[in-house]
């Protein structure tokens, strides 16, 4: 089955009680027993509810794994993957990694006594140079936010598989559209569905898939007992909008390419950062681990004024946090999703103050790429 007739057929398609086509919101908490302990699959929708389970078919069966789980955000979903870790085991992660993840285990995890380094991962010998006695998993991010940094996720697998080690990727940016971490074997992938998967800015969520019985009985355990599971109407309204991630990822990633070339050619632009440009230095391994760039791009116009001029006169990009959406979105990294982080380190890292960051929706390119010379006139 090719990656778009998946989107529609994976899964559990419909509702074998009614034949509806589409799975019901089965908006239900508690499920009647026949007699203590025979029931017909669900006892309690913590544990599992039917409209949430067709979801965890669902990315299971797309990014090609052994079981799903849904979860109330990405968050959500990223913690609970962290606690299947105890007490004094060590993870390493990209430097670059989303802030909320890296908050959690810097301010939430550590607390439980889960230790952590944050290394640049797009360099495998220093992800090797990290790994102590008590390492128990890599935890990856690719491409990173905002400097669409790239690492390799088929040789940090194999690494970490020589050391005992658990792969765990976050393929928010790219979707199992675009890159499939399992098949580059890793052991587990995490979305914040809030971007991409569902794809209309109106649904949090957080799925995570495992690729093995073993670790699917785990994190269940962790899910039920936790509790951060996401419920039937937006387990519903992310499948709904999953259906059309090939169209859209396609869209984006077209207009990207577009709107890439155009800022690289720009003079009031300083830098441009998508690693869909052939001088990007993961543009190799992205054509090898990845069929599409994405949407995200970022780049320079020099300073926070001129940052604040472009944001004041475009008209199709809408200022907010998050990516991933039908609409354009734009954001000043050093102002907004990397303000906690001090000035000093985020000019080391990259992430000045007249860099933005854009997420490519899926209007008629023709109409951005006009927006944008206006804007940088
Ligand atoms: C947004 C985001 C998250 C967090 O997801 P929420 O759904 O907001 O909790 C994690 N990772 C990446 C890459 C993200 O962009």
């Amino acid at each position: 089955m090719r990656a778009k007739t998946k989107l529609i057929h994976a899964g559990i398609v419909g509702d074998k009680a009614t034949g509806a086509v589409s799975t019901p919101i089965y908006q239900v908490s508690t499920y009647k027993q026949d007699a203590v302990g025979k029931f017909k699959g669900y006892e309690y929708s913590r544990t599992g509810n039917p409209t949430r389970h067709a979801l965890e078919v669902f990315i299971r069966d797309l990014e090609g794994g052994a079981a799903g789980f849904a979860f109330a955000s990405g968050m959500a979903a990223t913690s609970s993957i962290m606690m299947l870790f105890s007490k004094g085991d060590h993870v390493i992660i990209t430097d670059d990694v989303y802030g909320g993840t890296f908050r959690v285990i810097t301010k939430v995890l550590n607390r439980f006594g889960i230790d952590a380094t944050f290394v640049d991962s797009s360099n495998i010998s220093h992800v090797e140079n990290a790994i102590l006695d008590n390492t128990k998993a890599i935890f990856l991010e690719t491409p990173t936010n905002p400097l669409l940094k790239i690492t390799d996720i088929e040789a940090i697998a194999k690494l970490a598989k020589a050391k005992g080690l658990l792969t765990i990727v976050d393929n928010t940016f790219m979707t199992p559209y675009f890159q499939q971490p399992i098949a580059l074997g890793a052991d587990i992938v995490v979305h914040s569905a809030t971007k991409y998967l569902g794809g209309h800015s109106d649904v949090v969520a957080g799925l995570v898939v495992v690729n093995s019985e073993q670790l699917a009985e785990d994190l269940h355990f962790v899910q039920n007992s936790v509790g951060a599971v996401l419920g039937p109407q937006d387990a519903w309204l992310l499948m709904r909008g999953m259906k059309t991630l090939g169209l859209r990822m396609e869209e984006h990633h077209t207009n990207a390419q577009r709107i890439a070339a155009f800022l690289n050619n720009h003079h009031a632009v300083q830098k441009v950062y998508y690693p869909g440009l052939s001088d990007h230095p993961g543009h190799e391994l992205m054509k090898k681990q990845t069929t599409g760039y994405g949407g995200m791009i970022s780049f320079d116009v020099g300073s926070e004024s001129k940052a604040d001029e472009l944001l004041a006169k475009l008209r199709y990009f809408t200022l907010a946090e998050s990516l991933g959406a039908v609409e354009s979105l734009i954001s000043v990294p050093a102002r907004m999703t990397h303000a906690s982080i001090p000035r000093e380190r985020r000019l080391e890292l990259g992430i000045t103050d007249g860099l933005v960051r854009i997420s490519v929706g899926i209007e008629d390119v023709e109409d951005l790429l006009e927006d944008l010379t206006d804007a940088l006139a």
